[in-house]
């Protein structure tokens, strides 16, 4: 069991109040926003991972083509500059999430998550992306009983399904990674690689960059009309003419009415502690560098940074009354105090250890928990949204997701029903919030009750909207 330790106040004192990656030296200056009209044969909106994924690939595939992307603040501000950076091969927000949901097809889009991993990696390395990449895979840990049973079923199915998983007991979790909270542990070594998310953006645009496209920063796009066969894009000072539009905006005010009912915006918050001493990261092990995450339904995420910072982050995802985005949301001090009490007790050893930054960031939640895509105007718009909290990697594969779709062909990719489906849509408000705060309290609940899920819980399992990590 977590509990509260008597320090908390003091180890958060000095936390400055931003995400700790974009708080790093090698930030890009600006790029200037758009001024007037510009033409394009595609253009992107959003600068996050899928779009500059989208704009890149856009111009592998072709370069001759025009593409411009636009950014409504600066690269990478959003969700893409603000996560733990678990750059995970999973397409489907984990194979359990995948396996209920497109049983038939698991197999191929196992397959593809790993191809699409492998081809983060190459691209890093052709475009020379300093991003501290590392496939160190992911340490699952059960800190409860009822987590230990599920561990053998999990690592019986990916190993299935071609990947490689071992069952470690406590003493062997222990051995990797020493919290006395372990009772056991799988360890995924080839589904996740951990990353430096701000320094792979800053990467990326610099490579689309090279390429040719075209980056506008500060330049929302207000409005998406259409003049004859073209789109165009409303900005404050100017304006798109393109072909074809990628819309790869994440949660935030979606410029398709139909997204509105798809996608919530949900709070995650994440700490990072100063570096740990070399007594201190020998005190805890983890020479093998894993990413980690517990068995609960509020689960904790963690990893080491390239100078043995700790991040900490997860447990509660907080949704706001009327789908609220705002930057005084992104500091939650009580979150704050529960995931550093949360942090002490898993690391006794660490007692004290004091945190530098704190932030918040926004998820794009669908209740299929994984993303999905569709057109609209005639086929000349492709949008994705939805990744849920695990789109560092999915990213790029959307990405190519979208370019088959504007490109009208059909590929293996198009043809996947996680692709041509689309998730359940939320309730509009009162009955949005009532149900995710019911959800929240639900999977806090079956935490505390050995996971025995409620009857609340187990409706929305019938009806395929259970969430189970
Ligand atoms: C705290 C936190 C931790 C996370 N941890 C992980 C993790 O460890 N692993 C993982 O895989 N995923 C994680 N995620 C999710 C991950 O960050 C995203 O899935 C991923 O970055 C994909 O981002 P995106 O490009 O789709 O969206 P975003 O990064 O949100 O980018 C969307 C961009 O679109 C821009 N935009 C929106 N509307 C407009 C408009 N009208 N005009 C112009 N621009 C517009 C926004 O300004 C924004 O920059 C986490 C997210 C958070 C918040």
């Amino acid at each position: 069991m977590l509990t509260r330790p008597p320090q908390l106040p003091a180890a958060l004192a000095g936390a400055s109040p931003k995400p700790y990656w974009l708080d790093q030296a090698g930030a890009p200056a600006p790029l200037p926003p758009l001024r007037g009209t510009v033409q394009a044969d595609v253009a992107v909106i959003g600068g996050g991972f899928s779009g500059l994924w989208t704009a890149l690939l856009a111009k592998e595939r072709d370069p001759g083509r025009d593409v411009v992307l636009v950014e409504g603040r600066r690269i990478a501000w959003a969700g893409t500059g603000r996560n733990g950076g678990f750059c995970s091969a999973s397409l489907t927000h984990g194979l359990g999430n995948g396996l209920e949901r497109f049983p038939e097809e698991i197999e191929t889009l196992e397959w593809l998550g790993r191809e699409n991993l492998d081809q983060i990696e190459h691209a890093i390395r052709r475009y020379g992306i300093n991003c501290d990449f590392r496939r160190s895979g992911e340490l699952a840990v059960a800190t409860e009983p009822w987590q230990v049973e599920d561990l053998a079923a999990v690592a019986e199915a990916a190993i299935r399904l071609g990947g490689q998983a071992d069952v470690l007991d406590a003493a062997a979790v222990r051995q990797e990674l020493n919290s006395p909270t372990y009772l056991g542990g799988l360890w995924l070594r080839d589904s996740c690689a951990l990353v430096d998310p701000a320094r792979l953006a800053w990467g990326l645009r610099r490579a689309c960059l090279a390429a040719g496209v075209r980056i506008y920063e500060h330049t929302p796009v207000l409005a998406i009309g259409e003049r004859g066969a073209e789109l165009v894009l409303t900005t404050p000072t100017g304006q798109v003419q393109a072909q074809k539009a990628a819309l790869a905006a994440g949660a935030f005010a979606p410029l398709l009415r139909r997204l509105r009912h798809y996608v919530v915006p949900v709070y995650d918050y994440v700490l990072m502690t100063r570096p740990l001493s070399p007594a201190q990261l020998a005190s805890i092990g983890w020479r093998n560098r894993q990413g980690v995450a517990d068995g609960s339904n509020q689960f904790h995420y963690y990893r080491l940074t390239a100078d043995d910072r700790i991040l900490w982050g997860g447990y509660d995802a907080v949704y706001y009354f009327g789908s609220q985005i705002a930057a005084r949301l992104d500091q939650r001090p009580a979150t704050f105090a529960t995931l550093a009490a949360h942090f002490y007790s898993t690391f006794p050893q660490l007692d004290g250890l004091e945190f530098t930054h704190s932030w918040g960031g926004v998820i794009d939640t669908c209740s299929r928990f994984c993303a999905f895509y569709g057109t609209a105007r005639s086929g000349r718009i492709a949008y994705v949204a939805g990744y849920t909290g695990l789109g560092v990697g999915a990213s790029r594969f959307g990405a190519n997701v979208l370019l088959d779709l504007l490109s009208g062909e059909e590929t293996e990719r198009t043809q996947l029903q996680m692709v041509r489906s689309k998730p359940l849509p939320f309730p509009p408000e009162p009955a949005r919030s009532i149900g995710i705060g019911l959800t929240r309290w639900s999977l806090a609940r079956a935490d505390a009750r050995a996971g025995r899920r409620n009857a609340w819980l187990r409706a929305l399992d019938g009806i395929g909207l259970g969430f189970d990590t």
